[in-house]
């Protein structure tokens, strides 16, 4: 076969490129650069309402007001609309007429993570615990022997809102979940791995010093002493706990991974990669031609359930009070939307290289991923992006010089997953996932690739552009 740009394998085969190899010096600071901020927004946001905080913050800087229901917007009216603290929607109005449909990205901002129960705190063997339950499908195994830190709301009996974060500041006390030590081992190293650790063992060390400043008896007193702390710092007393939403999160800072530093090492990069990287976009943007919407949705990890997921009516509503104003019809709105369903998808991993189907699986450094359809066991529970779809998109990603790659969940029948893409697919949107791949997705240290996230920023600026 001959060598050159004009050979017939040139011509008629698809070949990629590892991104470092192909882009200029200027665009490798600019990946440093942004990767620099996307870690900060990683050391942050830990949490669905922590990211809304963040988002809120930014886009307020920048000029955005709040959403205001039965408002007339006109072309380049900045807004932002929040859903119970816990979701966001960030709008430009576009030039074009709402009846030509709307750019919608869709990230969410939820991940894995262990929420304590209702009734968390009890003492064993004079040590004090919180009971947990697990958020997401995340391996049990992975979290004991972690440093965790606590974040969430506790509402006071006053009704006052208490928010804390435990676990983050260099000099806070961290939370620890134990396992056993391997000489004593035998018996568990036996059990399949998704039973090696149970639900019920994931218990949680809160302390270990009893309450003696006065001379009470009896049990109990480890226990006490943690409520008394907790009294002194917040005035909170142990029924509150019941009227809260509390969770563990690894008390890991981002990092760099690897003597290179090509990749970030960081908890909850699935999806708050893509949050970060279409926020960013969209602060960016000036007048769009279409009235762009960026999401950024909560429940993704526990299927979009719930009043601030997707998979509730709130898009429709939304679309349906912006459309009333402008004299369009939401249907007619919808059926001319099309929406990246912004979320990450699986990276190759040559270390468990049985799992993937080489030809179709995602690369880190080879792009923004474009995932035509999840789920499992013959496509059940996909979207499926069509043909004229998938044609608009990645010609649009490579006319504004995006490097981007398909991807896919790994081979057929190890398994599956799903995204938002469906839900808003149900409404007549055209929809397909974009993201980056992933190494370790789940765990609660995750990697990632500064140059996919790069492009994929840059995704998202060639599509709310368009
Ligand atoms: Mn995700
Ligand atoms: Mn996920």
């Amino acid at each position: 076969m001959a060598k050159g740009k004009n050979s017939l394998k040139d011509k008629l085969l698809y070949s990629q490129k590892h991104i470092e190899k192909i882009i200029t010096k200027d665009q490798k600071n600019k990946c440093q650069k942004f990767s620099e901020g996307y870690k900060e927004f990683l050391k942050i946001c830990k949490t669905e309402r922590e990211c809304v905080e963040f988002i809120k913050e930014k886009a307020e800087k920048l000029g955005f007001k709040e959403y205001e229901l039965n408002k007339k917007y006109k072309a380049g009216d900045k807004v932002y609309y929040i859903n119970k603290s816990k979701a966001m929607f960030v709008l430009t109005i576009g030039k074009k007429s709402l009846a030509k449909g709307l750019n919608i990205v869709a990230s969410h901002i939820d991940s894995p993570r262990i929420d304590l129960k209702a009734k968390p705190l009890y003492e064993d063997s004079e040590i004090a615990y919180f009971k947990t339950n697990y958020y997401g499908g995340l391996r049990k195994y992975q979290w004991p022997t972690l440093p965790l830190a606590l974040h969430g709301r506790i509402m006071k009996k006053d009704g006052q809102e208490l928010d804390i974060c435990i676990g983050e500041k260099e000099d806070d006390p961290v939370f620890y979940i134990t396992d056993l030590l391997p000489h004593l081992a035998d018996e568990q190293a036996q059990r399949p791995l998704s039973r090696a650790i149970s639900g019920e063992d994931l218990n949680l060390i809160v302390g270990s010093l009893p309450y003696c400043e006065e001379d009470i008896d009896g049990a109990n007193l480890v226990k006490l002493n943690i409520m008394k702390i907790l009294n002194d710092k917040y005035g909170v007393v142990e029924k509150d706990l019941i009227n809260a939403e509390l969770s563990l999160v690894p008390a890991l800072l981002p990092r760099d991974v690897g003597l290179d530093r090509g990749l970030i090492g960081a908890y909850g990069q699935d999806d708050r990669v893509c949050a970060y990287a279409s926020l960013m976009a969209h602060l960016e943007l000036k007048t769009p031609n279409y009235t762009t919407i960026t999401m950024f949705a909560d429940k993704e990890e526990v299927g979009s359930e719930g009043n601030t997921g997707l998979n509730s009516l709130i898009l429709e509503y939304f679309v349906q009070n912006l459309a009333q104003q402008q004299g369009a019809n939401y249907r007619e709105v919808l059926a001319n939307s099309k929406c990246l369903s912004a979320d990450v998808n699986a990276a190759f991993d040559p270390s468990w290289a049985g799992v993937f189907e080489r030809q179709n699986t995602a690369r880190v450094n080879y792009g923004a991923v474009v995932t035509k359809y999840t789920g499992s066991r013959g496509k059940s529970g996909t979207s499926d992006a069509s043909a004229e779809f998938m044609y608009e998109i990645t010609s649009l990603l490579d006319k504004n010089d995006v490097i981007w790659q398909t991807g896919m969940l790994g081979k057929v029948d190890t398994g599956g997953g799903g995204t938002v893409a469906k839900y808003i697919a149900k409404l007549n949107v055209d929809v397909v996932d974009v993201g980056v791949p992933v190494l370790s997705m789940h765990a609660p240290y995750e990697l990632t690739s500064k140059l996919d996230v790069f492009m994929l920023n840059k995704a998202f600026k060639a599509f709310i552009n368009r």
